[in-house]
């Protein structure tokens, strides 16, 4: 698939404002700081659509882009920055929770993990949730230009094998990417291509 459109259409804090368009919806969700405007940039080969965070933790917001005109991207608000009050935390997982459990849009999440770190709690926790609740994700690893090709090949293969060990039967789908490099652009967009013609 190529992106021939992409246009930001509305952000806010509350799922039942959210478009009701009944077109197809991915979220792209991950600790802040993991890559993911810089992602969604690259994906749509535009150079400002996500804004990349001057200060992490700051959009705290659910933010959808039409795309194609025919699905939606939805970049939602980066999680565990430790900066941010209890108060903002709570506020912020409710207005998520609601929206992974009522937007029956969302065809898929996409949880974003930066490829040089270990197994960390929080996305631990938050794709268990998102396991229970069986809401299907993949994971992306970011930045794989930081790493070489073998140890690619060995962190990932690590990080999974603590996911299936803690948590899964087997490893959830992945893609590995990088925004400098353009890697892994094509496999996702082919990958949600395939599902909205489904
Ligand atoms: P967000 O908070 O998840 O939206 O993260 P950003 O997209 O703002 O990126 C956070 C930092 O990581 C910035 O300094 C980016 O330049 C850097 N970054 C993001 N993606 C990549 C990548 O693929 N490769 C490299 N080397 N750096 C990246």
């Amino acid at each position: 698939m190529h992106i021939k459109s992409a246009t930001f259409v509305m952000s806010n804090s509350d799922v039942k404002k959210c478009p009701n368009e009944p077109l197809p919806e991915y979220a792209f969700i991950g600790r802040s700081n993991v890559g993911k405007s810089s992602l969604i940039n690259m994906l749509t080969e535009r150079k400002s659509l996500a804004k990349t965070s001057g200060r992490p933790g700051k959009t705290q917001l659910i933010n959808h882009f039409k795309i194609n005109e025919n699905w939606f991207l939805v970049d939602l608000p980066g999680y565990g920055y430790a900066k941010v009050s209890k108060k903002v935390k709570s506020t912020f997982q409710k207005f998520i929770t609601k929206y992974f459990e009522e937007r029956q849009q969302l065809v898929s999440a996409f949880v974003l993990i930066d490829i040089r770190h270990d197994p960390q709690k929080i996305d631990m926790e938050f794709m268990q949730w998102l396991g229970e609740h069986q809401i299907p994700f993949s994971i992306i690893f970011t930045k794989a230009d930081k790493l070489k090709p073998k140890a690619i090949e060995r962190d990932v293969k690590k990080y999974l094998d603590v996911l299936i060990a803690d948590v899964w039967e087997e490893a959830p789908n992945y893609f590995i990417t990088s925004s400098t490099s353009g890697t892994g652009k094509d496999e996702l967009l082919e990958y949600i291509d395939q599902i909205n013609k489904e």
